[in-house]
């Protein structure tokens, strides 16, 4: 494909795009011996918005288009044809600086199983040092967590009675009290842990940039969106990218490394040329090489939320509908980095099987203590706290593809949620599982009525009719560059893209299959993995 007529050529040894999750290891470890020069583009600003690096702040992030890609899919068949609002980081740190903060890293048989598929080099023994490597826990290291590292993981700043309660509750339905849902096993009920540091929010930018920003080796353009890679025939060139309506070109002398994500990856990549052929020429795009798994195999975690009417004003809604608790919970914030603004994603939760046949759980909760009808809006006027249920290893399988060829226009996304048989299964039962950890003993007397889906859903098809119209999404798209020896797959197992060279992507896109829990902590070891492997590679 000819190079189009850029203004300004730049060269590095390695071209990182996307200042994710990925791409913010990539660039801290590329740059760390000073050997290698490295660029990393980012499409959206620098991380400069206030409410990224306070906790509670993902719930004003949802829907700020300034820092957010703010994707719809395409009407979803099962579930009523609605659409599924899809926020993706568009800023330093990526996702990682808009999501809900959790550290879940999934199941040791998640990686064992991405082994058995023929990833080599991907089971949980290979894992954990890299999960490791990244970790700085606040508990001290042991036999699966590391310290030291440039990611912050702690315990909830704020364990509050509610969340506490649920817990037990849990337990009273049979669950073992799990304190650590990272260690030996997943399954049972606790709190959960969180990637923050004195109740502020540890991105990956703010993880592994901030200490490399002022390495003279590594440059770091903002604003710059790469439109499309260039080949000098099946090889990867340079990016070309545009930045403050300037068309530029940055060549890499060793590899181009793609980071942006399980939405942008695969989108770029069909922008130059690399997808299923058929697709490319319907949009005037020249076929590099015709790889039909690009943009194939999207998975995402579905989640679906029971609500709850409180009896007491414990609940965040109460908080933020009193004018004077408000200021009070602002002015312990700004003081001592406590109280309700350190909030994740999920305070306490729960790992549990729908069917005793299962050698692991199958769905996580989430339990919240507010209450809202869409996340990133208004909290209810009453007293309220939420628990939902989330499939961890969904068989529905979707795809991205590009709508044109033009790199701003979003791509049409379709996940597919519901299209298997087991899926609307694990869903209905999962909420039976969950109503009766809700209506135990220990959560008894915080508990006035379930206000969704109420007392009126009942039946498995009333419930299944409930998660249509009500489940969405709990943000963990995956696999559109698979990673495999399959003919549908993108990458091998050193995430070099197939048929391609000098070419790698490293990011949510490249898991096999989804991990059994939030994928930023996977997401994270994948690209510190892969720069070992780049680093190896180099030598
Ligand atoms: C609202 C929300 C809540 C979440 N909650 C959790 C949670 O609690 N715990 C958890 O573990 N996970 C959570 N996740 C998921 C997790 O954050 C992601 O899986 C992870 O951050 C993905 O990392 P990534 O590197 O693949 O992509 P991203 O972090 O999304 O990074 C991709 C980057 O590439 C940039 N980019 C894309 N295209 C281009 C281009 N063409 N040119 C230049 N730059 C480009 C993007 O702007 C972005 O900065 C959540 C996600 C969201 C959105």
């Amino acid at each position: 494909m000819k190079p189009s007529s850029a203004a300004e050529i730049l060269e590095f040894d390695y071209v990182v795009v996307g200042a994710g999750s990925a791409g913010c290891v990539l660039a801290n470890r590329l740059s760390a011996n000073g050997k290698h020069s490295v660029l990393l583009l980012e499409a959206g600003p620098k991380d400069t918005n206030l409410w990224i690096h306070v906790p509670l702040g993902y719930g004003r992030l949802f829907k700020e288009k300034t820092v957010n890609w703010m994707y719809q899919t395409e009407p979803e068949p099962e579930l009523d044809g609605r659409r599924v609002f899809q926020p993706r980081g568009k800023v330093l740190g990526g996702s990682s600086s808009i999501n809900g903060l959790l550290y879940v890293r999934g199941q040791h048989e998640d990686y064992d199983r991405w082994r058995q598929r023929g990833n080599n080099g991907w089971g949980y023994d290979d894992v954990l040092p890299y999960f490791k490597k990244a970790e700085d826990h606040c508990r001290g290291g042991d036999e699966f967590h590391g310290t030291g590292g440039p990611l912050p993981v702690s315990d909830l700043g704020h364990p509050d009675a509610l969340s506490a309660a649920f817990i037990a509750a849990a337990a009273e339905t049979g669950l073992p009290k799990n304190c650590d849902f990272n260690g030996a096993s997943q399954e049972g009920t606790g709190f959960f842990q969180t990637t923050t540091r004195h109740g502020r929010r540890a991105s990956a930018a703010v993880a592994y940039l901030r200490s490399a920003r002022g390495r003279t080796n590594l440059r770091i353009e903002t604003q710059a969106l790469a439109q499309r890679i260039v080949f000098e025939g099946r090889r990867a060139q340079a990016v070309e990218y545009r930045q403050a309506g300037a068309l530029k070109r940055a060549r890499a002398r060793r590899k181009i490394l793609i980071s942006g994500g399980a939405f942008n990856s695969p989108q770029l990549l069909q922008l130059s040329g690399v997808g299923p052929a058929e697709l490319l020429r319907r949009h005037g795009i020249e076929v590099v090489l015709d790889v039909p798994g690009v943009g194939h195999d999207l998975q995402d975690h579905m989640q679906v939320r029971i609500i709850m009417r409180c009896s007491r004003p414990i609940t965040l809604n109460d908080i933020v509908n009193n004018p004077v608790r408000k200021i009070l919970t602002g002015m312990q914030y700004a003081a001592l980095r406590t109280g309700p603004l350190t909030i994740a994603a999920g305070t306490s939760g729960a790992f549990f099987k729908t069917n005793p046949r299962l050698s692991t759980p199958d769905i996580q909760v989430h339990f919240l203590p507010f209450s809202t009808d869409k996340m990133g809006e208004r909290l209810h006027s009453f007293s309220g706290f939420t628990a939902s249920v989330c499939q961890l290893r969904p068989e529905s399988r979707g795809s991205l593809r590009i709508r044109s060829a033009d790199p701003t226009a979003a791509p049409e996304i379709r996940i597919n949620y519901l299209s298997t048989e087991t899926d609307r299964a694990a869903n209905v039962e999962g909420l039976k599982i969950l109503r009766k950890i809700l209506s135990a003993p220990a959560l008894t007397p915080y508990v006035v009525e379930e206000v969704d889906p109420g007392a009126k859903v009942v039946s498995d098809a009333e419930l299944l009719s409930f998660c249509r119209a009500r489940g969405s999404t709990i943000y963990h798209p995956t696999s559109t560059c698979r990673m495999g020896n399959d003919p549908l797959a993108v990458v091998d197992q050193r995430l070099s893209v197939r048929g391609i060279e000098g070419l790698r992507v490293v990011d949510a896109s490249v898991m096999p299959d989804l991990v059994s829990g939030n994928t930023n902590a996977a997401v994270i070891m994948i690209a510190e993995k892969a720069s070992d492997m780049i680093l190896q590679d180099a030598r």
